[in-house]
């Protein structure tokens, strides 16, 4: 089959014909790809910044962003069969340590990441396991929810803990109206009951916020905190979700949030500087948010098929993925790049 390969670091990936993955455990579950994001983090990989980390022995095929069609499964394969349509959750998970028995699957002490320690997407053919694929709705296209697999789950794992944590009436703050903001907001106006409030540098950035349901977008030129202060009688927002966490965000989002309020960590850059005596004072709270759960994306693909989450995509064709990455490092591509082998 064709795939896309890492082949070394600050250099470019290749495509090249390696044999098909087979069954090879009774849990496996072998996936005919119909989509894989192309993703920022495919680019960092490249850079060398995933070396150490992930250990992960080259060639190896790229791409943790995936959904398509059941192909082969393992003699104990209960919940897909040949044929359904999936997509799949970024990890394989043990489903036998603690953190999997709690359906916290992101923490899994004996996980895998296809994409990034074995193989990934970019190709015709993935072996995953029973555990990691979610079927979804006939009406969704695999093409068009690859990238809730990755950027979306995101949104989604944070944005449902604003929906737990709040109640209806209060004021949820999001910075960063960009990829996963976007779908953030949509997913927010779905679950929960609160006052969206986006904040972005980018005027076009906050109009396609109001447009998806926004209740309300400030462009974030200098008065921002201000607005946000006035809007909440100088209190600030129960919740505010950083979906940029570099530049300053952190400063001035944590300027708009209300003592005793949850402050979601989703982008990531900068240092978070706060005098610890305000902490203790104010009894506010930093929550990390790293890629949702099995459960997560079950429920964001309910979303996806009631039509209350969509994400605006690119495809190429896999052969294309070096224009797919150069669009996508070059600023090119509006929502996200998906390759279709
Ligand atoms: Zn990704
Ligand atoms: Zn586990």
């Amino acid at each position: 089959m064709k795939a896309v390969q890492v082949v070394g670091y600050h250099t470019g990936l290749q495509l090249t014909d390696v044999p098909e993955p087979a069954i090879e455990g009774p849990l496996d579950v072998i996936v005919r790809i119909g989509g894989a994001g192309v993703c920022r983090t495919d680019l960092h990989i490249l850079e060398g910044q995933w070396e150490a980390k992930s250990g992960v022995a080259l060639p190896y095929t790229i791409g943790h962003e995936n959904a398509g069609w059941v192909h082969a499964v393992g003699g104990a394969v209960t919940n897909v069969a040949v044929g359904d349509k999936v997509i799949l959750h970024p990890l394989i998970t043990c489903g036998l340590c603690r953190a999997c028995r709690s359906g916290d699957d992101v923490h899994c002490q004996a996980s895998k990441f296809p994409g990034i320690d074995v193989d990934g997407g970019y190709a015709e053919y993935l072996r995953t396991t029973a555990r990691s694929v979610v079927r979804i709705d006939d009406s969704l296209e695999p093409a068009d929810v690859a990238a809730l697999a990755d950027a979306g789950l995101t949104a989604y794992h944070a944005i449902a803990k604003v929906a737990q944590s709040t109640r209806p009436g209060d004021v949820c703050v999001v910075i960063g109206a960009g990829g996963l903001g976007h779908i953030g907001i949509q997913v927010l106006k779905a679950i929960s009951a609160v006052t969206v409030v986006v904040v972005d540098r980018n005027p076009a950035a906050v109009e396609l916020a109001v447009k998806i349901g926004a209740d309300h977008g400030i462009v974030a030129d200098g008065g921002h905190i201000d607005r946000v202060l006035e809007m909440t009688g100088g209190h600030g927002a129960e919740a505010v979700v950083d979906f940029v966490g570099e530049g300053g965000a952190t400063r001035e989002g944590i300027a708009m949030l209300r003592r005793a309020g949850n402050y979601y960590v989703v982008g990531y850059g900068e240092n978070i500087d706060v005098p610890t005596i305000d902490v203790i004072s104010t009894e506010i709270n930093f929550i990390g948010n790293l890629v949702g759960s099995y459960n997560d994306l079950q429920e964001l693909m309910t979303l996806a098929a009631q039509g209350k989450v969509t994400l605006h995509t690119t495809t190429y064709p896999l052969a294309s993925f070096q224009q797919a990455l150069d669009d996508l490092d070059a600023g090119r591509v509006r929502g996200r790049a998906i390759l279709v082998p």
